[in-house]
């Protein structure tokens, strides 16, 4: 089993050291734990916290010490990063610049809102779930067509408020999801839609469409903090498996390769 998908302090709005996610996926007797910590982005004024760019050297200091430190399970170097058009070429430098073993490119934001951040839920008044949808699966369209990324982070996370997508944006999500295929990327299967939302992050009904089309997957937590590592992955892994899945993948230095379920 191993765990894709985890943030640590430094996010500025999760708790624990670097190491203490390291030492609870050990003893949760993951092989793997996947660092993906949101990418800083100097000059996004991030009011509810955000990496400064300052803690960045600390941050990879810690992961590349913790390699060294615990043997017993191979850490990977990943990262969240945003897809935002408005910092595109900042982020593709910052992804490049960096010897990653993936990166997952994730859509937070519509326009000027972080719709991701419950304490501006209220925007959702403004936009309305329709177009907060229809942005929404455009901009992952683009995202998984920009070859910037490996996995798309959290593939129908609106869901988180609002749970019910207008029937009439299924062919925008189906659009997102045929160009995440054709563009060979896979899909972030995230447990914390059952902390956060009504289920995983993609639901199962998208993830058994991502199977017929043989999209694979990673498996995280999205955890913030270190007992959230591997959270609900034994029932996660079956419902995988009565889809039809048998592996996820793992990436060393962006080369992607299976690891059984
Ligand atoms: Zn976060
Ligand atoms: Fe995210
Ligand atoms: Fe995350
Ligand atoms: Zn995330």
């Amino acid at each position: 089993m191993v765990d894709y998908h985890v943030h640590c302090r430094l996010s500025r709005h999760g708790e624990g050291e670097l190491f203490e996610y390291v030492e609870a996926a050990i003893r949760k007797q993951l092989t793997e734990i996947g660092f993906a910590e949101h990418i800083p982005i100097p000059e996004l004024d991030d009011p509810t916290g955000r990496m400064p760019i300052e803690d960045w050297a600390e941050y990879v200091g810690s992961l590349f010490s913790a390699k060294e430190r615990y043997s017993e399970i191979t850490i990977r170097f990943g990262i969240e990063a945003d897809y935002l058009p408005s910092h595109q070429p900042y982020i593709a430098a910052f992804v490049r610049a960096y010897p990653f073993d993936y990166v997952i490119g994730s859509v937070h934001f519509v326009s000027d809102w972080d719709f991701s951040n419950m304490d501006f839920r209220s925007r959702l008044e403004e936009f309305g779930a329709k177009e907060l949808y229809r942005r929404y699966y455009l901009l992952l369209a683009e995202a998984a067509s920009g070859g910037l990324y490996d996995v798309i982070g959290h593939f129908d996370l609106p869901k988180r408020l609002a749970p019910e997508m207008p029937a009439e944006m299924v062919p925008l999500r189906d659009a997102a999801l045929q160009a995440v295929k054709r563009c060979g990327l896979a899909l972030d299967v995230n447990t914390s839609g059952l902390r956060k939302a009504d289920d995983i992050y993609p639901a199962p009904e998208i993830l058994a469409q991502a199977f017929a089309m043989d999209i694979p997957i990673t498996i995280g937590s999205d955890a913030h903090r270190p007992e959230e590592v591997a959270a609900d992955f034994a029932a996660t892994i079956e419902r995988l498996k009565r889809i039809g899945y048998r592996s996820c993948l793992g990436f060393e230095r962006r080369k992607p390769y299976r690891i059984p379920l």
